[in-house]
């Protein structure tokens, strides 16, 4: 464990001795219902989370947003949050609704955009400093419950199943350079690319490349995506999700067809977060697989950037 590792460890054990809310809700946590769903070579396992209610259904419109106070802003944060520095522009907080059992909110300074452009670097540092976590981004159509303040999240290694698939899921390389690869999961409900690599300025090089290359939707200020970045023994692990719809049709759907589903990082990594029991019952492996595909991409896009990367 790197030291600063060790400190944010501290931290997360010290705010729950001292914040009553986020004690409640780690102890609660270890309670929730799970169940998984086998797809041959991977599986996606389901988390009936009531705390999650808020953020799931949470309304991220330019107008509700204008009417809320942000609850990553220094003024509005509860009493009880305190924070660690990370560098000169971030702050560590304890997220008090969690879903990883160590779940960590990584927001700027500064109450600006959620926006990924010339931030990359950033969440790769972070990575790097906290190597038993993944660190995770959701677009501000993604997923994002604060699309009007720059965070990024962590958990605990060894929760998402996206980080042993890579092992065992069929892929496709579409580009190897020196130590660095770019490959796409075969056969997995999702088009994901992933990018391996020991240096810091060609997972860049790449992620950049790849994001001037997705779709950019009409008045939308960046493609929408989820990434999942971690670092093990010299190599930081880029998965990066692009998506087309903000929320599956489920979630506007009427009477039984209704499912409060809202995916981000974590859903796409493998756990799908169900606020109500309900929805918990009702999901199906046949609903994931329809939710993954309504708000992912499609084949043609992974084909274009393929095309475009061999050039
Ligand atoms: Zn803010």
């Amino acid at each position: 464990m790197s030291s600063f590792s060790k400190k944010v460890h501290i931290f997360f054990k010290e705010q729950l001795e001292e914040w009553y809310l986020a004690a409640k809700n780690y102890e609660a946590l270890k309670q929730v219902k799970t169940k998984t769903f086998h797809y041959g070579d991977f599986d996606v396992k389901v988390q009936f989370n009531p705390a999650r209610l808020i953020s799931g259904s949470a309304k991220t419109d330019p107008q509700s947003i204008r009417e809320r106070k942000c609850f990553l802003c220094p003024a509005n944060r509860p009493a009880e949050q305190r924070s660690l520095p990370f560098g000169e522009n971030y702050l560590i907080l304890v997220n008090p609704y969690p879903i990883f059992p160590v779940h960590l909110t990584i927001p700027e300074l500064n109450h600006v955009n959620q926006r990924i452009h010339g931030r990359f670097a950033d969440m790769l540092a972070i990575a790097e400093a906290l190597p038993d976590f993944v660190v995770f981004y959701n677009g501000p159509k993604s997923g994002a419950s604060a699309p009007d303040h720059m965070h990024f999240q962590a958990g605990n290694k060894g929760f998402l199943p996206l980080e042993k698939d890579l092992q065992f899921v069929e892929k496709e390389t579409l580009f190897v350079h020196k130590n660095t690869q770019l490959y796409i999961l075969k056969n997995y409900l999702r088009n994901i690319f992933v990018i391996e690599s020991q240096k810091k300025e060609d997972v860049i090089d790449v992620f950049e490349k790849i994001e001037a290359m997705l779709p950019l939707k009409e008045g939308d200020q960046e493609p929408m995506m989820n990434i999942v970045v971690w670092y093990d023994a010299d190599t930081w692990t880029t998965c990066i999700m692009p998506r087309q719809q903000h929320r599956p049709s489920c979630f506007f759907a009427e009477g039984e067809e209704n499912l409060l589903i809202s995916p981000g990082s974590v859903d796409l990594g493998g756990v799908i977060i169900t606020p109500r029991e309900k929805d918990f019952e009702k999901i199906t492996a046949a609903t994931i697989n329809t939710i993954f595909k309504e708000v992912c991409v499609t084949d043609d896009i992974i084909e274009m950037v393929k095309q475009k990367m061999d050039h």
